[in-house]
């Protein structure tokens, strides 16, 4: 087997903000990246395809363009971690060693839990904003229209970029309010959780626009079978002593999946019981396999799954990764942070920022990001800043975009 000094698997948002942060901080290390797809995506984008603000293009680049100079690219997918013998299997039966190992494959969108779903996709009113091709369709439903009743569904916990559900359901209703339809739409938030959203700050300002928009909320809810034709969607609805099912009639409905982690880490030495990648919460080194690290959706970690957070990971990674190989003591620490701009109408934000525990962490000055409203500062973050910043920064390993904290021993 080939062997490099830091493979990685995944090429998406952590593995590419590694991999540039590495290279960013040492020129001559070899480093390969384990990749099969074509093209890269900027996902956090699809939420403004959906909306009718980007077009879809802008929200993706070729892989080999975001490939950073000097790094390998084994262009298949990742089968197998045998971490005891420090090799990755490739699906075509190849075998990569490596000294130190990334574990960044994002996480398993699962649409075909969902009973129907997968035939109807992308027709009779189906929608989903989490794949590129289908966020497109979404608008084109939005728009088209003029009354009837509107679902949007949550899966339960984790998955990625928590608001993202109600994202698009508030663009939506603000479309429908601007064209004078709204009161001829019914709208209905299906949640299988609980609350709007995890960190209780943010749910007084999200609560102040599911009012102005008169939708129904229905909590503990979750999509378990979808009829295209019919038009029917069916709910499992958890009760104190079991579950109860609901069919719901639908003019548009808005899946979100049930998400889990890649199957050839949970089957790996690697994941943690619910499949997750069981890692350092501060230090993102795995806990049994110290020559292992990870970020991004696959982590076990109990922070936001966002793209915000790889932003902060990705530099802790590669000071640890770094500093193992020198066999020295880790220095950086990743403090849990996530974000999440909910898009609560066209051309506002409430931007929550948060870290481990719910602990807020904002970034910005409050005419920026008050979470307790929405601001137009943060949609001007959201759609004219980040995108920028992601590609031209978080990508080439930008220092300033994320200094990594000290570990706790040497915090003040
Ligand atoms: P990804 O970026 O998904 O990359 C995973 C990569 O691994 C992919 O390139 C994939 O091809 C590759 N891969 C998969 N399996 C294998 C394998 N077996 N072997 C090798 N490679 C493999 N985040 C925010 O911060 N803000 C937002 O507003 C936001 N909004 C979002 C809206 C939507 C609709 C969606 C879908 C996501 C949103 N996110 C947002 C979340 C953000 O996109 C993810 O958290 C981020 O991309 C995670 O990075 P990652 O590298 O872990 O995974």
């Amino acid at each position: 087997a080939s062997r490099h000094r830091v493979l990685i698997i995944g090429g998406g948002a952590g593995g590419i903000a590694v991999a540039a942060s590495l290279r960013k901080r040492r020129r001559d290390l070899d480093i390969a990246i384990i990749e099969p797809a074509e093209m890269h995506s900027y996902q956090p984008g699809w939420t403004l395809v959906g909306g009718g603000v980007f077009a879809p293009e802008v929200t993706r680049r070729p892989m080999a363009e975001v490939m950073p100079s000097g790094v390998t690219w084994h262009h298949a997918r990742g089968a197998g971690v045998d971490a005891a013998r420090r090799l990755v299997r490739l699906e075509d039966g190849r075998e990569l060693g490596y000294e130190r190992l990334v574990v960044a494959p994002g996480l398993v969108l699962d649409w075909g839990a969902i009973e129907g779903l997968e035939a109807t996709l992308g027709r009779h009113g189906v929608t989903s904003n989490y794949r590129y091709d289908l966020a497109p369709y979404t608008w084109s439903l939005v728009q088209s229209l003029g009354q009837g009743k509107a679902l949007f569904t949550q899966p339960p916990m984790p998955i990625k970029c928590a608001g993202a559900p109600q994202k698009a359901m508030y663009l939506a209703c603000d479309h429908w309010r601007r064209q004078g339809r709204l009161a001829r739409i019914d709208v209905t938030f299906c949640n299988a959780g609980e609350v709007l959203f995890g960190v209780a700050d943010y749910v007084p300002a999200l609560e102040h626009y599911v009012a102005r928009y008169g939708i129904e909320t229905a909590f503990k809810e979750r999509l378990v079978g979808v009829d295209g034709p019919s038009r029917t969607a069916c709910f499992a609805v958890a009760e104190d002593d079991g579950e109860r099912q609901v069919e719901r009639p639908f003019d548009l409905l808005h899946v979100v999946p049930p998400q889990r982690a890649p199957a050839f880490i949970a089957a790996s030495s690697l994941a943690n019981d619910a499949g997750w990648l069981e890692l350092d919460p501060e230090t993102l080194q795995h806990l049994r396999h110290p020559e292992v690290f990870g970020l991004g959706d696959a982590s076990g970690t109990p922070n936001a799954k966002t793209a915000a957070a790889v932003r902060k990971q990705a530099p802790v990674v590669a000071e640890n990764l770094l500093a193992s190989l020198a066999g020295q003591p880790l220095p950086a620490a990743y403090l849990g942070y996530g974000s999440c701009p909910l898009t609560v109408e066209r051309g506002r934000i409430v931007l929550a920022e948060f870290g481990y525990g719910g602990k807020l962490q904002p970034s910005f000055p409050t005419w920026v990001n008050d979470g307790t409203r929405a601001t137009r500062g943060a949609w001007w973050l959201k759609a004219k800043q980040l995108p920028w910043l992601y590609w031209n920064g978080m990508l080439k390993g930008r220092e300033w975009l994320a200094k990594p904290a000290p570990r706790a021993a040497e915090r003040p």
